[in-house]
Formats: structure tokens, sequence, C-alpha cells
């Protein structure tokens, strides 16, 4: 019966595909092109959960004539779901798939800046006839909403995207309530090595995807680019020329990739780490600016010659700002790469099978792209090391932290 929901669910966003991703656009700011991406991946990412309501099963342990034992897999009850601005409705999607697969009920909070998709999508969820009381949405501000949610006495579980400072205030609010589980997906600094071996065509167009792609808001963007001596001067070129011509701009143009940022904030924060990257004496190769007067658009924005302590080096800045950086040996590259708290994602660039499965191995990131970018699959895990988050979402690993084990064990009498 769940899968049976879910997929008239996922009939139904499919039906919708095109106003979802006009809302998208249109409270987020994202290109029309990525959103409908966005809305692609949620209608497959929602049958996929479908497929897999009657596969979570139990086991059974043989452990001698006088006992049958056996091990269910429960829900864990009233799941909280806490969701930010810059995918809204993937995110949406990445929480309530396996909640809902695995039984369990659950209260998810909007981004108080991006609730309309999630809301328009609620609407479905009610047409897709799940019982009342299973899917209950609520939009509210992260200080008053958020908090209920993460304190709540009767809430088993809190699941998280967002910033790492919210994520660990959050975690501390689950722990003093009532031990709730908590998951967490947080922020990034991704690394994107290239090797001098590499296809250049190719990599530049990951690097751009790597951290254009949703106006650079994206948690695991790949905004510390690593590039080894022989190719440097030619990937600086090629990078250049690319930002150079991405079409930037009012997110219904069906030409545009860039579109603008989310809010006025967002905005500051990133123009302030631009002016940050130039005292700190960052090569600025291009970008570096507001793009108009009007909008929050920012120019793609590239800077070379940065020492790995500077701020725009460690810190995150969540748009369309990346640095470069030169090494010389592979081990160098690792190193560099690891020279992080965060551990969300990294890219391998390179031709050579040896360097790219020996680097995928000793880089540390919940997941590693190797010859592509920003590549997601339904049944792909994706998570974090480090301080980028706690627990998995998709693949079969998200199933894990929405069920819990319960041993049966029984004497038998011989
Ligand atoms: P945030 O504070 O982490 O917000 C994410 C979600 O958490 C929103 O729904 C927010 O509600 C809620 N929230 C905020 N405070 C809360 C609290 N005390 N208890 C429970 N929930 C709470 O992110 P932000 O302030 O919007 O953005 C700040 C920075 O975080 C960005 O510049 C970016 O660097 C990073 N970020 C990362 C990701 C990611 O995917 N890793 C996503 C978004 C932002 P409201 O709607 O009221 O804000
Ligand atoms: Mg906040």
């Amino acid at each position: 019966v769940r899968g049976g929901y879910l997929n008239k669910l996922a009939d139904l966003l499919y039906e919708h595909r095109d106003i979802l991703a006009s809302i998208e656009s249109l409270d987020n700011g994202k290109a029309i092109q990525l959103a409908r991406g966005d809305v692609d991946l949620v209608i497959r990412y929602i049958r996929s959960c479908a497929g897999w309501a009657d596969k979570v099963t139990g086991s059974v342990v043989e452990t001698g004539r006088d006992h049958f034992t056996y091990v269910r897999r429960e829900p864990l009850g009233v799941c909280g779901q806490i969701i930010p601005w810059n995918f809204p409705l993937l995110m949406w999607s990445w929480k309530i798939g396996p909640a809902l697969a695995t039984g369990n009920t659950l209260v998810l909070k909007t981004a108080e800046s991006t609730p309309l998709s999630a809301l328009y999508a609620s609407k479905l969820v009610k047409e897709a006839g799940f019982p009342a009381g299973v899917y209950n949405v609520v939009s509210g501000f992260g200080k008053i909403t958020g908090e209920a949610i993460a304190t709540h006495q009767k809430i088993k579980k809190v699941a998280f995207t967002g910033s790492t400072a919210t994520g660990r205030h959050i975690m501390k609010a689950a722990a003093e309530s009532n031990l709730k589980k908590v998951t967490l997906e947080l922020g990034g600094k991704s690394p994107n090595i290239i090797f001098d071996d590499a296809d250049v065509k190719k990599t530049v167009q990951n690097l751009v995807l790597g951290i254009f792609y949703n106006s650079g808001e994206v948690c695991c963007a790949g905004s510390r680019i690593y590039v080894q001596e022989g190719i440097y001067d030619e990937i600086i070129r090629e990078f250049k020329a690319a930002a150079e011509t991405l079409k930037v701009g009012n997110p219904f143009d069906e030409e545009v990739f860039q579109g603008a940022q989310t809010s006025q904030q967002q905005l500051d924060k990133i123009l302030g780490y631009v002016d940050i990257g130039k005292k700190e004496g960052a090569t600025l190769v291009t970008g570096g600016e507001r793009l108009g007067e009007t909008g929050y658009f920012v120019k793609p924005t590239i800077f070379a010659d940065v020492k790995e302590d500077m701020r725009i080096v460690k810190e995150e800045i969540f748009g369309p700002v990346v640095t470069v950086s030169k090494f010389s040996t592979k081990e160098e590259a690792i190193k560099l790469a690891n020279d992080s708290e965060y551990g969300l994602a990294a890219g391998i660039h390179t031709t050579n099978v040896n360097t790219a499965h020996d680097v995928a191995a000793q880089v540390r990131a919940g997941t590693v792209w190797v010859n592509t970018y920003n590549d997601f699959h339904p049944m792909v895990p994706f998570g974090g090391y480090g301080q980028s988050g706690i627990g998995r979402e998709m693949g079969v690993e998200a199933l894990e932290n929405y069920t819990q084990y319960k041993a049966v064990r029984m004497g038998i009498t011989i």
C-alpha cells in the first residue's frame, strides 16, 4: 500500500512537473533548466522509494534448536524534518521518500524563504491518498518552528539539511530533549582536483558545473580547485573563458545557466567574501562583482594564487566563487584536498585509472566524482565525512536512518 501511494505521488509530480519547476525558479531564483532537472530527480527518487516500500525486510538468525530468533525492522515513529532553501523540492523528496517508504509519519518544516514548491507538492500528497496524519508540513522560522521540532519530546528523529552551525545546534537540542536520532546534511568546501593527463574540455565543463551550478548555492559545490602544474595555465585560460561566456540572468530565460542568488542576504554574504579574497591578496581572474543593478546576480568569479589559510579557501561561501591553486605531486594533491574540516564531496579529473582509484580511496569525502561532478542518482548514497554531516540520503543507506532493529528471541522447549 505504501508503495502504491508513493507511486501515485510520483505520477502526480510528473503531471505537475512544469508548474513545480516554475514555482521553484520563482521562489529560489534558480535557472528554469536547472529547476526542471531538480524536479526530474525528485520524481525518480520518489519512484525509487515506492519500490523500496515492500523490500525492507528483517532476518532470521540461526542460534540453535532451542531458540527461534528473528530481527524485525520497524519504523521509528514521528520523524521531524527541516530543509533548506537551495534545493527546496529536492530536499523535500530526500526527506519524505525514505520516511514514508519505511512506514514512519513525519512533520516537515520548509525554509521560510522558499516554502512554495513543497506546499504545492503537499497538495499532491493529499491527492495521492496517504492516510490523514501520516504526512504533515509546517512553514515557519527556524528559531521557532524548527526549534519546536528539534526539542519535541514525542518526535523520535530529526533529519536536517543546512548550515553546520544550525546542525550543531539541532544535535544539541536533540540531546537535551529526548535523545531523538539525528541525521545531518551540512556544508562543505569540496576539492576538485585536476591532473596533467585530464581531458581539458570535459574537465572545464565539470569545473563550471561544480561551482556555477545552482548559482553556487550547493552544499557539495567544487569550490576549491587544485590543478597540477603542467596543465595549470591552460586550465586557468579555458576556465576563465567558460566563466565569461556563461549565461547569467533571468531564471526564466531558457538559455540561462546561472540564475539569481536566493536572497539579499546571500548576495551580501557572497560579495563580502569577494572583498575578503581581494584583501587577502588572491588574484581575481574574472568576475568579482554584482551583475547589473537589480536582482541578486553575481558574475561567475574565479580567484587564483590563493594560499591555503585564506578565508576564501577555508570557509563555505555558497555562491559562484571558486579558488584555484597549483600542486605538483599526487601526494600533495591529496594532502591539500583533505585539509578541511568538511568532507562532503570531491572531484578527480584524470584519464589514468590508477590515479583515479588511488586518489578516490584517499580523499576524505562522502562522495567522489571522477570525470563528472554534481552527478546524482537515486540509488547512490549522499552524505558527509567530518563536519559535513551524519548519515546518508538516497540509496539503500537512507532507509537505515528511518528504521530500527528489534531482535526477538524465543525459547523452544525440546
Ligand atoms: P540554516 O540556518 O542552516 O537553515 C536551514 C534550515 O534550518 C531552515 O529551514 C531554517 O529555518 C532552519 N533553522 C534555522 N535555525 C534553526 C534552529 N535554531 N532550529 C531548527 N531549525 C532552524 O541556513 P541559512 O541560515 O538559511 O543559511 C546560512 C548558510 O548556511 C548559507 O549561507 C550556507 O553557507 C549554508 N547552507 C548550507 C546548505 C546545505 O545544503 N548544506 C543549505 C542552506 C544553507 P529558516 O527558514 O527560518 O531559515
Ligand atoms: Mg540560519
